[in-house]
């Protein structure tokens, strides 16, 4: 017998008719690229959602044809979010930091149609224009007097242009909830880059589920500010949870920079900003510098790599900020797991609670994880076995667009290429990335372990910990290290630094300074980069 309810579809466009009709006052405030501060409201960007979807009508895309932006987070990017998906096309951000040469292809793989792009781009676009075959239409996100002339780009326009002369009333068209909705090339897979390709219903159901208390805790009384980028994995899901709860929106344009992130987050009185732990580094740099505090912030979700267990304790004792370490991929859209303390932690001590916070947190619902040996053998959840992380769910990749890679999936469930421990009440660790893992005398070390460490030196802002060929051990772990501007650190002060915090054959046997450690694409450190660096590289006879 079959249940009795309305089988509504959930689409995207269910979720801008709801802001503006339940929070239509809420405010949607950015830093543009022109350098001012926008402002505008859930019912302004609803209406010229609907005038993205009749200036895309007339351009006659086929349902599906992908929409491509090269766009800070904004609020022209978010009309896009709305705009495109709404109407049935597929909106995919491309990620601005990659090269242009990466650009082309990614956009020929994606066969993209259309492409919107921020003014700061414009030298991105003059580049890759001639050699992306499919895109015919291209839209500058600005005033149609802030257009150059002779850009060289064919029926170049202005999206204000664009969209003025559109009527400001349009139907959301109703299709099948598993249509595509936006996709993301992934950057941390080797090979050419894949694509997850989202669906309405898997975008619908990952904002539920990351709204949710035990996951970001979004509501109407937030104001929220997504550092991370909109042109990555739809920064989090939150333009969307953010809709979905009337949650105030600010965005960060292309000023990341501690000052310019501290500014918006007292002048907008920020309850809630996300980023990746290298952003952060810097706004918590500018306020040491300026003995700053946070008014409003109250807490703070930190992912895409390991959050440093001393960044935490920053936020937490300097400035009661709490922080939310969570995990996810490209594949997972990306939430999986969000660090939230139980009832039962509720009386325990700080350093026990640290103990707890520094894990990446237990399984949203929605996801189911495992973790297994080499065999494929479920490992149990005590904290200790760690082995290959497995995840599935109805917003976990099913099979890459295109079918490039062939079936990513383990009778069923996709695995991440994590290594991780999982603790008795679900608390799921990373160890590493199943590349990076060092194995120096038949036992594993952590180089997450290692980098925390190290990272907790008030000298070091960044720590990378790689594994290097040994004669007797197979591998022996180094750190490298990029020294606070000003600070000063030796090399055997460092490696003293580690006594007593792990075990002595943990402890990494040499200290390389550098000035930089190559970051990709999405601000994670790359250690395949890095290790070509250090091919000639010695350990020292210890
Ligand atoms: P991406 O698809 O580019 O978002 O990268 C996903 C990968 O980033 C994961 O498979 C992890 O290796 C890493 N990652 C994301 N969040 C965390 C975290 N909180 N701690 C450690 N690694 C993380």
């Amino acid at each position: 017998m079959l249940g009795l309810m309305q089988s509504q579809q959930l689409l995207i466009s269910s979720l801008i008719d709801f802001a503006e009709r339940h929070h239509g006052e809420g405010e949607i405030v950015s830093r543009r690229v022109e350098g001012d501060i926008h402002r505008c409201t859930y019912r302004d960007i609803a209406k010229r959602s609907r005038k993205v979807a009749n200036a895309l009508a007339g351009l006659h895309l086929a349902f599906g044809d992908r929409v491509a932006t090269l766009a800070w987070n904004g609020y022209r990017h978010l009309e896009l979010y709305f705009g495109v998906s709404g109407s049935g096309q597929v909106l995919h951000t491309l990620n601005p930091r990659l090269h242009p040469d990466q650009v082309v292809w990614i956009a020929n793989h994606s066969e993209d149609q259309v492409l919107c792009f921020d003014m700061t781009f414009l030298p991105i676009v003059k580049a890759v224009h001639a050699r992306c075959t499919t895109i015919k239409h291209y839209i500058a996100l600005c005033d149609a007097d802030q257009l150059p002339a002779d850009t060289g780009i064919p029926g170049l326009q202005s999206y204000e242009a664009w969209i003025a002369k559109q009527p400001e009333s349009f139907t959301w068209p109703e299709f099948d909830e598993n249509s595509a909705s936006s996709m993301c090339y992934t950057s941390g897979t080797t090979g050419n880059p894949k694509a997850a390709l989202y669906s309405h219903r898997s975008t619908i159901l990952h904002a539920w589920a990351g709204a949710m208390p035990d996951a970001l805790n979004m509501s109407a009384r937030d104001s929220v500010l997504p550092v991370v980028p909109m042109f990555h994995v739809n920064a989090w899901g939150l333009p969307y949870s953010a809709a979905m709860t009337g949650a105030k929106m600010v965005f960060p344009g292309p000023a990341m920079d501690g000052k310019s992130i501290y500014d918006l987050i007292e002048n907008e009185k920020v309850t809630f900003a996300a980023g990746v732990p290298t952003v952060w580094q810097m706004l918590l740099g500018h306020m040491q510098q300026g003995s700053l505090r946070f008014s409003t912030l109250k807490r703070t979700v930190i992912g895409g790599s390991a959050c440093p267990p001393a960044m935490i304790t920053s936020f937490n004792d300097l400035y009661g900020v709490e922080v939310l370490h969570a995990w996810g991929m490209t594949e997972m859209s990306p939430l999986g797991t969000v660090c939230t303390l139980k009832n039962k932690h509720a009386g325990m001590d700080s350093t026990q609670k640290m103990a707890v916070r520094m894990k990446q947190g237990r399984g949203i619902y929605g996801v189911d994880m495992k973790i297994v040996d080499e065999s494929g053998a479920e490992l149990p959840w005590d904290g200790k076995a760690f082995g290959d992380l497995l995840v599935k769910g109805p917003w976990v990749i099913k099979e890459y667009y295109k079918g490039e890679g062939g079936s990513p999936l383990v009778n069923g469930w996709f695995p991440t290429g994590d290594v991780a421990t999982i603790d008795p009440d679900g608390y799921m660790q990373i160890t590493d990335r199943s590349k990076d893992v060092i194995k120096s005398g038949g036992e594993w070390i952590s180089s997450i372990d290692v980098e925390n460490i190290a990272m907790a030196h008030p000298a070091v802002a960044m720590a990378a910990c790689v594994g290097m060929k040994h004669p007797k051990w197979d591998e022996r772990p180094i750190v490298v290290v990029v020294k606070k501007p000003g600070a000063e650190v030796s090399r055997q002060e460092l490696l003293a630094f580690f006594d007593g915090k792990t075990a002595k054959w943990q402890i990494p046997d040499d200290v390389v300074f550098v000035d930089a450690i190559p970051l990709g694409a999405t601000g994670k450190m790359q250690k395949t980069k890095l290790r070509e660096t250090l091919k000639d590289y010695q350990l020292p006879t210890l």
